[in-house]
Formats: C-alpha cells, sequence, structure tokens
C-alpha cells in the first residue's frame, strides 16, 4: 500500500506526527488509492515558515518567468491527461467524460495564467499638477493560504494556485482530504516545471489542518467550500484582529426556470444535465426546476422520464452517465434530505433510493430523485443538498418566477430556458446571482469569465477566474514622481 506525503520547502516529507488518512474509491470502497498525512499544526507551520521565506525571491522573479513555469506545469498535464482523468474518476467518481472535462480545463487554466505574466498591468493617470507623473503598479500580497473542496479537486485548486503564483506569491495549498491524489499530481507538474523550493507548499488533511492554516501567519486566504466552514473561517479571520486579503465562494439553491415558450425537449435535456450532471455535485448544479403552469405537466412527465433513464454505476466499468456520491457522508445528507422532503409533504415521483445489490454495495450510489409538490419554503427547496435531488415546481408568468427564483439565502448561479430573449434579459437583470445562464446549463464556466456567487454563496469580496483573479492576488500601489 503507497504512503503519500506533504510538499514542504521543496521536499516530500511525511506529517511530523506520522498519522495517516485513507484515500478511497467512492465507487468502489475496496479499492484503496493509499494513505495520506493527517497532519498537524505543525506541519502548517512549516510549510507557512517555508512559504515566507521563499516569499521575496519569487515576488523579484519576473511575472514572465514566472509564467513560464506555469507553462511547463501545463504541458507535463497536458501529457498526462488519460492518467489524471482516470484518477480523477477512481478518486471523486465523476464519469470519465466529466473528468476529462475538468482536466482538461485544468490545462487550459495553467495556459491562460501562464499568459498572465505579461498582463499584469498599471496605468499611468493625469496628475493635477505641473511636472508630476503618477502611475500604479501590482504588487503580490505574500503568503496565501488556499483550501479547497472535493468536488472539482484539480480545477479549483488550479484556478486559485494559478493566479497566485503568476502574481509572485507563495502558497501554502490544503486540499480536500476526500482527494488529496489528484491535488497531489497538480503539485508534482509544477515541482517538475522547476518551481523554486517554498514557492508551494502542500499540506494533507481535514478540517483541523485547515484550522491550523486560517489561525497562522498568512497574508491572505482563498477558498472553497461550503458556507457553513466559509463563516467559521470568516469568523475565525476576524478573531485574530488581523484585516488579511479573503476571498470564499461558496454553496448554491440553483434555479433552472423554464418558461412555456421554450422548446420542452431542449429544456428538459438541459434541466436534467443541470440537475444530475456531477451527480448533482456542482456548486452550480440546479436544485431548484421552476416551471412555468402552462407547460408544467408535459415537462414534469419528460423530465422524469430522462431522469430514470440515466445509467448510475462505476464510472471506471463500463458506460454511465452518473457516478456515485463522493463520500458515504455525502450519500447519507442526501438521503437524508429525501426524507426531510417527504415529511415536509413534497411528492417524491422518482429515486429516492440507495441503490443496491452487485456494484452498487461496494459504492455510494443513489438514483436520480425528482420532487414535486415543493414549496419554496420547505427545508428541500431552500438548503443545498449537494446530490442528485432536484425539486420541480410551478408558477404563473415571469414575474412569479423570478420571485421564486429569489426566494433562497444562496445567489451563485441561475438560468432561464425561453425562446422570448425580452423574458431572457429582464431574468437576467432582475435574479440574484453572480452567473446567469440563458438556453444553457447551469453547471460549466468558461475559465477566462470572472466566476463568484452572490448573497450566502460568496463573501463577495473578490472574483475569481479570468483577469479578474489577478486583482485578488495583487495589491495595488500609487506612486507620484517629481523628477
Ligand atoms: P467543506 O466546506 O466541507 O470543505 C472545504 C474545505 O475546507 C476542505 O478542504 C475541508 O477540509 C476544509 N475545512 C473543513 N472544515 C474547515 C475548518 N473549520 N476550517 C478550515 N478549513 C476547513 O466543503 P466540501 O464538502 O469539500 O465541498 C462542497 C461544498 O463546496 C459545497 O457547499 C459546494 O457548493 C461548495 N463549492 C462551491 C464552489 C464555488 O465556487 N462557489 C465550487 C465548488 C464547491
Amino acid at each position: 500500500m503507497s504512503y503519500f506525503k506533504n510538499f514542504i520547502a521543496g521536499e516530500w516529507r511525511p506529517s511530523v506526527e506520522e498519522r495517516w488518512f485513507k484515500d478511497v474509491n467512492p465507487a468502489d470502497t475496496r479499492d484503496v488509492l493509499g494513505f495520506f498525512p493527517d497532519s498537524s499544526e505543525e506541519d502548517v507551520g512549516e510549510a507557512v515558515d517555508a512559504a515566507r521565506e521563499a516569499f521575496n525571491g519569487w515576488a523579484a522573479t519576473p511575472p514572465s518567468e514566472r509564467g513560464r513555469i506555469l507553462l511547463r506545469a501545463a504541458l507535463f498535464l497536458e501529457e498526462q491527461v488519460e492518467e489524471l482523468v482516470k484518477l480523477l474518476s477512481r478518486e471523486e467518481g465523476k464519469t470519465l467524460a466529466e473528468s476529462r472535462i475538468e482536466v482538461l480545463r485544468t490545462v487550459e487554466i495553467f495556459k491562460f495564467f501562464a499568459g498572465a505574466g505579461h498582463r499584469l498591468k498599471g496605468e499611468t493617470i493625469p496628475s493635477m499638477r505641473r511636472g508630476v507623473f503618477i502611475y500604479t503598479c501590482r504588487e503580490p500580497l505574500g503568503v496565501v493560504g488556499v483550501i479547497t473542496p472535493w468536488n472539482f479537486p484539480i480545477a479549483i485548486p488550479a484556478w486559485k494556485i494559478t493566479p497566485a503564483l503568476v502574481c509572485g506569491n507563495t502558497v501554502v495549498f490544503k486540499p480536500s482530504s476526500l482527494t488529496p491524489m489528484i491535488a497531489q499530481k497538480m503539485v508534482e507538474a509544477l515541482e517538475r516545471a522547476g518551481l523554486p523550493k517554498g514557492v508551494l507548499n502542500l499540506v494533507h488533511g481535514g478540517a483541523e489542518v485547515g484550522r491550523s492554516l486560517v489561525a497562522s501567519r498568512l497574508d491572505a486566504i482563498s477558498f472553497t467550500g461550503s458556507h457553513e466552514v466559509g463563516s467559521e473561517i470568516y469568523k475565525r479571520l476576524a478573531e485574530t484582529g488581523r484585516m488579511i486579503r479573503y476571498q470564499m465562494e461558496m454553496g448554491g439553491k440553483n434555479p433552472f426556470v423554464v418558461m412555456a415558450d421554450a422548446d420542452l425537449d431542449r429544456a428538459v435535456t438541459l434541466a436534467a444535465k443541470s440537475a444530475f450532471g456531477l451527480t448533482g455535485q456542482a456548486c452550480t448544479a440546479a436544485s431548484r426546476i421552476l416551471v412555468e403552469e402552462e407547460a408544467f405537466d408535459v415537462f414534469l412527465r419528460k423530465f422524469v422520464d430522462a431522469a430514470s433513464k440515466i445509467r448510475v454505476g462505476n464510472p471506471l466499468k463500463g458506460e454511465v452517465d452518473m457516478g456515485p456520491a463522493a463520500s458515504e457522508q455525502q450519500l447519507e445528507k442526501d438521503l437524508k434530505y429525501v426524507e426531510i422532503g417527504k415529511q415536509e409533504g413534497a411528492k417524491l415521483v422518482c429515486g429516492g433510493e440507495k441503490l443496491m445489490g452487485g456494484d452498487y454495495d461496494y459504492g455510494y450510489f443513489m438514483a436520480p430523485t425528482v420532487f414535486t409538490d415543493v414549496t419554496k419554503d420547505m427545508r428541500i427547496a431552500q438548503e443545498e443538498i449537494f446530490g442528485p435531488v432536484a425539486c420541480v415546481m410551478q408558477f404563473k408568468g415571469l414575474d412569479e418566477a423570478i420571485e421564486l427564483a429569489n426566494s433562497v439565502e444562496y445567489g451563485l448561479c441561475a438560468g432561464i430556458c425561453t425562446s422570448s430573449l425580452a423574458k431572457a434579459l429582464e431574468f437576467a437583470s432582475r435574479v440574484e446571482a453572480g452567473v446567469v445562464k440563458i438556453n444553457d446549463m447551469t453547471v460549466g464556466i468558461e475559465l477566462q469569465v470572472p466566476f463568484g456567487g452572490f448573497k450566502k454563496s460568496s463573501s463577495m469580496t473578490f472574483k475569481e477566474q479570468g483577469d479578474a483573479a489577478l486583482e485578488f492576488y495583487t495589491k495595488l500601489k500609487s506612486v507620484y514622481v517629481i523628477p
């Protein structure tokens, strides 16, 4: 059995206390990928010290040179696409097609931010006085803590770490303890590409390691995960009394609106992909399908038919459309919400059960699940489940659709399917969400476009991805020059 290590100050090291946690395949728990260090506060301290020591040298390296290292790493990752796709499916449970999209996107993220080395621009601003020259320039923040979830376990670390590095920051990275191996592959590519020691440090572990990192001497923290953990981090940062820069992207309860004028077959396909793609485990997944009353019955029949045809299984064994829940805990949560929905009086029209028999007995499989007769204040319509559970709800007219869409505390992503451009644009302007998709799936975002939620889905401090990401990872200095 393989034992893996942390990466600190350019060396692969076991954790100081030599404790380990197990990495298992959620589609087949007999398949153990390896053991990873359950790190301690001391390991985190060493990683932060190494990052601090490396900072001055890295910050002084020309941005284009930093970018060249990212480009080399992108090419190493590109060489390993097939291996990484299989590893990602084995470790997280997504289908091979879904893993391929994530891995290829990761390569593109590396290339995009490699090029950003040439785009770290300031500006010149005319002075109000004669003979004075004013310019602004961007400087790195220092040591950045990066804490990531399991559901996009290579793309999310990539979209945080590559802009952090190209801007001249050093990083301490704590991936999810459910997906340590794919995270490690990304770090290995950067090591192989020649990243100087200490510039990127990897510390494995769970919540306690995350807590230690938040409590350590960082200059910024970028977190993606649940609202519960994001709020805890927010409180802890406030308690330290140090006003460091932070960015938190969190959960969602995303609506997908179907107007009666939409092409219903297309709407069904988009809604099913939005609700059940990635096993419903995307922060942008649509868990509320809102349908205009004239189209409701026909839509529901077709949607339930589409949901029941989804082939659920082990992504590494044959053709499947949907993999397992990523962990036992996630499956239990999904099933718990099915019970909550039933108790609240919603009608379960499809799925709702743990799948059993044959290969299913070794993994965390659940059938795609559809509820109707859901009212907007029910917990299944308000709380993030993060599984393949869709609530199909009815509305009358666009105003009610928008009111329903906005009736939750989250605001990450919202979709609408309509043939009316006027209705689509009205929806886009009034819906409370950081991302709006018109006649498209709610899942799937492009890496060059700013990304982030509103309301409880985000700290709303800075956007991620695209050139907007460079703003989080740099501070702007204004320089007045009188020659
Ligand atoms: P999580 O909040 O449980 O964990 C996220 C990370 O935080 C993990 O690395 C975890 O080990 C660490 N952590 C846990 N407790 C901590 C603590 N007290 N202090 C510091 N770190 C701690 O989330 P998850 O289950 O890994 O991921 C699913 C969640 O992520 C969902 O809510 C989903 O919506 C959200 N998500 C959001 C986005 C987005 O961009 N908005 C993207 C993907 C996932």
